[in-house]
């Protein structure tokens, strides 16, 4: 299957999954995550019709930001402090804000290049010790404090599922973040209006429980090695 026909049959789902749940389904985003691929593989997604392209490693994402004209980068992946400096106005928007010293960071470049930079906070739902993520009873005090940061705006959370084998066993993480994103939406200065969760595994679960973003890589590219 080509590129422009795993995309076509994924929208297709994407739109079947929204409408079962009573979701409008232009409000979910397709984020191509194209670590492992390519620049050539990335574009021929872009020309495909994809605006927004997801990278886990900051070296990956600076080699194919000058060669992939046209996209919206996502930072996805665990982001070290020290590699902030290399993203600051290529991004979008950083999915995996997950500590505090990350933030401080954040707020100290995107401040030094005049910019703000959007972000969501990583939370570890199932609480995996293998995952990054802030712990969920943690979420509120952090939310509460970065959204005094100038350099950093808060647009929502984002979560990785534990990779199970029945999407279904997965569900409720879904439902949980959502219901986070729901209780945190009071706190001044705070947007909740993105939900970046499901990938290639259980992004249909995910878009019934109100995902905004989906992050696929397999199911487009293939599998990596
Ligand atoms: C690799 C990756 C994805 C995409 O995973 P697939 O299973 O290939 O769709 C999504 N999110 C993050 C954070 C990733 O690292």
């Amino acid at each position: 299957m080509s590129v422009a026909e795993n995309l076509a049959r994924i929208q297709k789902q994407i739109v079947i999954s929204a409408l079962k749940a009573g979701r409008n389904p232009a409000s979910v985003r397709l984020i191509a995550v194209t670590k492992n691929v390519s620049a050539a593989r990335a574009m021929e997604s872009v020309a495909a019709g994809v605006a927004d392209l997801g990278e886990n490693r900051v070296q990956e994402l600076c080699n194919k930001y000058p060669a992939v004209a046209g996209a919206r980068w996502h930072m996805i992946g665990h982001l070290q402090s020290n590699k902030v400096k290399y993203i600051i106005g290529k991004v979008t928007l950083v999915h995996s804000l997950d500590r505090w010293s990350l933030a401080l960071e954040i707020n100290r470049r995107s401040q030094e290049a005049g910019l703000v930079t959007p972000v969501l906070v990583q939370v570890n739902v199932a609480g995996e010790s293998t995952k990054f993520g802030l712990p969920v009873d943690e979420v509120t005090d952090f939310v509460t404090e970065a959204a005094g940061l100038p350099g950093v705006s808060i647009q929502g959370l984002m979560t990785i599922a534990p990779l199970v084998e029945n999407p279904e066993e997965v569900r409720p993480v879904f439902r949980r973040l959502k219901q986070m994103a729901e209780g945190l939406k009071e706190i001044p200065g705070v947007k909740m209006e993105q939900l970046s969760m499901g990938m290639t595994n259980d992004f249909q679960v995910a878009v019934e429980e109100g995902s905004t973003m989906v992050r696929i890589g397999t199911a487009i590219f293939g599998s990596r090695h």
